[in-house]
């Protein structure tokens, strides 16, 4: 399988409630590897920007205020087949349907304060590392 990259953010709702470690020990204990990472304080038009593709939804504006609530840690993951992987790890959008195990289920406060986000394919993973770092920002 094939070494990737994909992006994560571990979300306002959990950076709030001190989470930090315990969500990047369950990413890290999946094997995955940070190859980028930093603490940063979203903008309006930065969060409007990284969600564009939701710009039509109902409740884009309701995320966007979420996002920019307070800090979130965003970072890039390598690993074999890791879009799919921190996918799996994150679970369900609502937590109330995520599985057993996963990040949303045990740290998910419902379908907005859902703890984490994850790239979910190759082309929407390169461009949100790149919306967040430059390639001298990825170690190796
Ligand atoms: P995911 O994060 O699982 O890929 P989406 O891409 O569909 O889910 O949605 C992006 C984010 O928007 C979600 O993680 C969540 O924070 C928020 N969201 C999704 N659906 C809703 C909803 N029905 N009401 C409020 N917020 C939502
Ligand atoms: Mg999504």
């Amino acid at each position: 399988m094939a070494i990737e990259k994909t992006f994560s953010i571990i979300k306002p709702d959990a950076v709030e409630r001190g989470l930090i470690a315990e969500i990047l020990k369950m990413i890290t204990d999946t094997g995955l590897k940070v190859k980028a990472m930093k603490l940063i304080h979203m903008d309006r038009p930065q969060a409007e920007g990284f969600y564009a593709v939701h710009k039509e939804r109902p409740f884009f504006n309701e995320l966007v205020e979420y996002m920019i609530s307070g800090p979130v840690v965003v970072s890039c993951l390598e690993g074999e087949n890791a879009i799919e992987k921190y996918r799996t790890l994150m679970g369900s959008t609502n937590p109330a349907d995520a599985a057993e195990g996963t990040i949303r289920a045990a740290y998910g406060i419902d379908i907005q304060n859902n703890s984490c986000h994850g790239s979910d394919g190759p082309d929407t993973a390169k461009i949100e590392v790149a919306y967040f770092f430059n390639d001298d920002e990825l170690v190796g």
